[in-house]
C-alpha cells in the first residue's frame, strides 16, 4: 500500500484525511481545518487535519506516539490517548495517525466488557521476604519493572479518584500502587524504584503508628513525600477493625470508631496541612455502618482488600485492592493486573 500511495494525487490524498477527520467528528460540521504545523526546528512542516476532538496527521521518520503527543497535545505523558485509540498500533512514517485532543470514553465501558484498574496493595519491605507481610525488595523491583516493560501506566490517587467519579479517562492499562501502615522501609527499597521507572505511589498510614520510632514514617518524611507528589491518605488511627465486635456495647464502638475516622483528620492537618479524604479500612474490613460513618466524617473514597480491578462504576466507598504477597509468583502477580473484563452487554 506504501507503494501507491505516493501515486494518489494531493488532492485525493487531502480528501481522504478530510473523510477521516469528519468520520471521527461524528457529523458533517464543518469544523475540520488543513493546517501546517512547524516542527521544533522549524524546518519542517507536518500535514495536519483537525477537527475540535482530532488531529490526524502523516507521521514522519522517528515519530513516536510521545513524540506526537509533545507536539500536538503539549504533553509527553499523553501518547497513551494516541496508542489506546489506534489499539496499539505502530506508527510509520507516511501513516496517518490519530490524535484524539480530549477525552472519548470516560467510563471504560464498551460493548464487550468494561475497564478495570488494578490497585495493588503493598506492605513492608526488606532485603529479605518474611511472613506474609514483608515482601523481598528484588521482588517487589522485579514487579514494578514488569509494569514498566509491558506498558502499563502507574497512576496517582487523584486520577483514579476522577475515574471512578466518571470524570477522567484513563490509560486502558492504568494500574494504582498503595502501601499499608506507614513503614518507613518505603523509603529504602521501593521510592529508588519508583522514582527511576517515573512511578508514583499512594501511602495509607494510622496515625497511632507514624512517628512511633524503629520502622515507622516520621511525619516529617510524610511530609517531603507529600511535596513530592506521593499521596498520603489514612489508615485510621489504631489499625483496629472498624467491624463492630460480638458483645462490643454501641456507646463503646460508637466512641471506637468515631476516633478511628476523627483522630487522622486532626493529626493530618496539623502535621500535612490537610484533612484526609480517603481511606483504607484497615484489613479492608467494613460493613454497611461502617461505610456509613465513614463518608458521614468525610471519607469520599475508600479502599477494601477484596481482590479484583475496579471499574470505573464501582462503588466509591468500597473500591477492590489486591495485596501482593511475598509467596507469589511472578505469574501470580500478573493474575493481578487485568484489565479488562470481558462482558455480553446487551
Ligand atoms: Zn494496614
Amino acid at each position: 500500500m506504501a507503494m501507491k500511495r505516493h501515486k494518489i494525487c494531493p488532492w485525493i490524498k487531502r480528501a481522504a484525511l478530510c473523510a477521516a477527520v469528519l468520520y471521527l467528528a461524528g457529523c458533517g460540521a464543518a469544523t475540520q481545518t488543513s493546517t501546517s504545523t512547524p516542527t521544533a526546528d522549524g524546518k519542517s512542516t507536518y500535514e495536519t487535519f483537525e477537527s475540535q476532538d482530532y488531529f490526524v496527521v502523516i507521521a514522519k521518520a522517528g515519530d513516536t506516539a510521545e513524540s506526537l503527543a509533545a507536539r500536538f497535545l503539549g504533553d509527553k505523558s499523553l501518547a497513551w490517548m494516541i496508542e489506546d485509540y489506534s489499539g496499539g498500533a505502530a506508527i510509520t512514517p507516511g501513516q496517518q495517525v490519530v490524535i484524539p485532543r480530549k477525552s472519548w470514553d470516560l467510563s471504560g465501558v464498551t460493548s464487550s466488557g468494561y475497564q478495570l484498574v488494578p490497585v495493588l496493595c503493598y506492605h513492608n519491605l526488606a532485603p529479605q521476604a518474611k511472613g506474609r507481610m514483608i515482601l523481598g525488595a528484588k521482588a517487589f523491583e522485579e514487579q514494578m519493572r514488569y509494569l514498566k516493560s509491558n506498558g502499563f501506566r502507574v497512576i496517582n490517587l487523584k486520577q483514579f479518584v476522577e475515574f471512578v467519579s466518571l470524570k477522567r479517562q484513563l490509560p486502558q492499562k492504568s494500574v494504582l500502587l498503595t502501601f499499608d501502615d506507614g513503614y518507613r522501609s518505603f523509603l529504602q527499597y521501593a521510592y529508588p524504584v519508583l522514582k527511576e521507572l517515573d512511578f508514583t505511589a499512594t501511602l495509607f498510614v494510622y496515625t497511632d503508628y507514624v512517628g512511633a520510632g524503629g520502622n515507622a514514617f516520621s511525619w516529617a518524611d510524610l511530609k517531603k513525600l507529600a511535596a513530592e507528589g506521593f499521596d498520603v491518605q489514612g489508615h485510621s488511627k489504631s489499625h483496629g477493625d472498624m467491624v463492630r465486635a460480638a458483645n462490643e456495647p454501641a456507646a463503646e464502638y460508637d466512641r471506637r470508631l468515631e476516633a478511628e475516622l476523627t483522630v487522622p483528620k486532626a493529626l493530618f492537618q496539623k502535621n500535612l496541612g490537610y484533612e484526609p479524604t480517603i481511606l483504607a479500612y484497615p484489613y479492608g474490613r467494613q460493613d454497611d455502618a461502617v461505610v456509613r460513618r465513614t463518608k458521614e466524617r468525610g471519607y469520599a473514597t475508600a479502599f477494601t482488600v477484596r481482590r479484583q480491578g475496579s471499574p470505573s462504576f464501582v462503588d466509591p466507598l468500597r473500591i477492590h485492592r489486591s495485596q501482593i504477597y511475598p509467596e507469589m509468583s511472578m505469574d501470580d502477580f500478573i493474575k493481578n493486573l487485568n484489565v479488562f473484563s470481558q462482558e455480553e452487554i446487551k
